[in-house]
């Protein structure tokens, strides 16, 4: 079984990514910059923010990082996201989610500039995408696509299956695998008889958020397994280790190939969005 080591594909497209940062600035004179906007104390979420600023820094994006507290109102949340809307040096605008109770995510995305949409997922990303013209891409369906195009995995005339329909993961997953020419079934929680269809596939990308729900007898012989899901679960000794939707070790010996978890999808996301930092930079700077 090939395992598919997202952690070394990052490191290769972050190398790739800082130089075309430096390109980038020789031509325009401006550095791409990343605003991230942190609400209230998500001790996961201070994790994740910390983990996207680093990124910033080791490829040469600006960061600016906005941290708020927790009783911040839908008013003062919409002024700073409308102040950096108009910030020159700002490309992309992040509002990390979950929101505290009393700030609608929704209404939230709306107030961000699509043009700076770095996470792809408001309405008009979202459009453009569906159109095939994407300005931002969500950046896990897009890391799992350049962990398939790393390993020249062609998906040309596969089946997928896709478990999920969230608007972050499996709707765009659909559609990254539908426009590289698979043919693509999407699965979800009322889907009767679920095995049928991923013992059918060629391809299965999983992100049910269901800790080691799948197994190998889910899969066909063969197959290409992706793992999206990240949990935490909670070992006999007081701490914890990280598992995915899949019971990976299974799959030695009967798959072709898996991302394991941790160290598959996980470290995609923050490079992806990096990328897309840079690709608004682009459109917002020609
Ligand atoms: P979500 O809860 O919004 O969506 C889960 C989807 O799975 C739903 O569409 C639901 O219909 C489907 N589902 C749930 N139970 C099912 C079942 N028993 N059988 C079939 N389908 C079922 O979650 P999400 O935001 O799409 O995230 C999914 C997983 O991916 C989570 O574990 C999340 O932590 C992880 N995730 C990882 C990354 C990353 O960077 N690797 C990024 C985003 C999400």
């Amino acid at each position: 079984m090939l395992q598919l080591n997202g952690k070394e594909v990052s490191t290769a497209r972050r190398a790739q990514l800082k130089t075309k940062v430096e390109e980038f600035h020789r031509r325009t004179n401006h550095t791409p910059g990343l605003a991230v906007v942190l609400v209230g104390d998500d001790p996961a979420s201070q994790i994740y923010v910390g983990g996207k600023i680093k990124g910033c820094t080791e490829v040469g994006i600006n960061s600016f990082e906005h941290r708020l507290s927790a009783d911040t109102t839908p008013v003062q949340l919409k002024c700073l996201i409308e102040k950096l809307n108009d910030e020159v040096a700002v490309d992309g605008i992040l509002v990390q989610l979950p929101l505290p109770k009393g700030l609608a995510p929704d209404k939230v995305l709306h107030w961000i500039n699509p043009d700076k949409d770095v996470d792809g997922l408001t309405p008009s990303s979202m459009g453009h995408l569906w159109i095939g013209k994407p300005r931002a891409t969500p950046c896990t369906p897009a890391g799992v696509m350049a962990i398939l195009d790393h390993y020249s995995i062609s998906v040309e005339g596969l089946k997928a299956v896709v478990i999920g329909r969230s608007n972050i993961v499996g709707k765009p997953m659909a559609h990254f695998l539908t426009q590289a020419n698979a043919t693509v079934t999407v699965c979800h929680s009322k889907t009767k008889d679920l095995s049928a269809y991923t013992r059918d596939a060629d391809i299965v990308v999983v992100a049910a958020g269901r800790p080691q729900m799948f197994g190998k007898e889910d899969f066909k012989k063969g197959s290409i397994i992706i793992d999206v899901g990240i949990h935490r679960q909670p070992l006999k000794c007081g701490k914890d280790k990280l598992c995915g939707d899949v019971r990976f070790e299974e799959l030695e010996g009967w798959v072709k190939a898996a991302t394991p978890v941790p160290g598959g999808v996980g470290p995609m996301t923050i490079s992806m969005l990096l990328e897309n930092t840079l690709h608004l930079a682009e459109l917002n700077h020609i």
